[in-house]
């Protein structure tokens, strides 16, 4: 702590993401990313951009990529906001819509970063339990709030939330800002972007990190009704012009555009999810149904902090959240098949 810093900053909790080791031989199973790597396409759009081009700076509206994405979902680009990362993209949404005297809803297990943002911006919150099963109940959402949010596939369970379940509380709350935040959708999930025509109060919020596999390049979005999108605007013309450099614009636009790549490497995906959690089923693993890129998993019989460790010693780094009702679980991403292997041979026999 230091005299120079404004007041605020002594208060401020912040996120914190899962280890990037520096050593390369770990089998990262951590952090969700994508175990396939970018679109071929992409990193071609790329190298063609690295060029004296990046002395000029990169279009502040992001135009090439609000057109993929428009033309991917079959919707008008004005109802496309992008930034660095869905991360930034959520921040801007947490500034700009969030900031109400009611709390702000969202599930008592999902991403931890949205309570950080609720610190950053001052916004009350209320944490509404998942059921016992881990899952979202729409009901307990139809009352009084400043706004609502959510993942959905929800992290870190992996669980989806049926589209007529989305509308339900979409219904209830007509006069407050309901965002889905689909990091995951690609893997299993419905998008709701289906619903932004009827529902003005609707964002949905995605990310190329994970099913595009450019988490490198922090590139999300959201889609929403114009008057959500120009708050959102508004907020990030206040605060950085130009959030996507020339790289990211042309190779995210290109993985949009690149749905052949995108559908196949997602198919390996949740093959190989599959296989996973029929593997851990047989170790006696009880895996939450996951929607996602990732599984949820404990064991009757075995600490989850304990069994992390082991895994770690045979050089296997998973997550583990030292939170009440799922400290007994491990929040495990999908790789490859040798990946994979290495978990499942890394766990031994239990
Ligand atoms: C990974 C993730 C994000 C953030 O993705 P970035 O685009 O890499 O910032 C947002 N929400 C959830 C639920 C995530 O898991």
């Amino acid at each position: 702590m230091s005299k120079f810093w404004s007041p605020f900053v002594k208060e401020l909790v912040p996120y914190v993401p899962g280890e990037q080791p520096k050593l390369t031989k770990l089998v990262k199973l951590n952090t969700n990313e994508n175990p396939y790597g970018p679109s071929p396409k992409a990193l071609a759009a790329m190298q063609v951009e690295l060029s004296d081009n990046l002395r000029l700076y990169p279009d502040p509206n992001s135009d090439l990529l609000k057109q993929a994405v428009a033309r991917y979902y079959g919707i008008d680009a004005g109802k496309v906001f992008l930034g660095n990362g869905s991360d930034e993209v959520l921040a801007h949404i947490f500034h700009a819509l969030f900031q109400h005297d009611s709390p702000l809803l969202f599930p008592d297990i999902s991403y931890s970063f949205y309570p950080v943002y609720c610190g950053l911006y001052g916004i009350k919150f209320d944490a509404v339990p998942l059921d016992e099963q881990f899952q979202i109940r729409a009901a307990d959402y139809a009352r009084p709030n400043g706004g609502i949010i959510f993942p959905n596939p929800n992290a870190p369970t992996g669980c989806v939330l049926a589209l007529d379940a989305v509308e339900q509380i979409l219904k209830a709350s007509p006069d407050s800002v309901v965002v889905v935040d689909e990091a995951y959708v690609d893997f299993g999930g419905e998008t709701a972007i289906s619903l932004v025509d009827r529902y003005p109060n609707l964002l949905v919020t995605q990310t190329l990190s994970k099913s595009r596999s450019l988490a490198g390049l922090r590139v999300g979005l959201a889609v929403g009704h114009p008057d959500l999108i120009e708050a959102l605007e508004r907020v990030k013309n206040s605060f950085n012009s130009y959030p996507l450099d020339r790289l990211a614009i042309v190779g995210a636009a290109a993985a949009f555009d690149d749905r052949e790549y995108f559908e196949k490497t997602c198919r390996w995906v949740i093959d190989s999810r599959n296989k996973v959690v029929a593997q851990l089923e047989g170790k006696g693993f009880e895996v939450l149904p996951s929607a996602a890129n990732f599984i949820f998993a404990r064991h009757p019989r075995h600490d989850a902090a304990g069994l992390a460790a082991k895994l770690r010693e045979q050089g296997v780094i998973v997550r583990h959240f030292k939170q009440a009702r799922i400290d007994q679980f491990l929040r495990i991403s999908i790789g490859t098949a040798e990946q994979n292997q290495a978990l499942i041979d890394g766990l031994g026999e239990l």
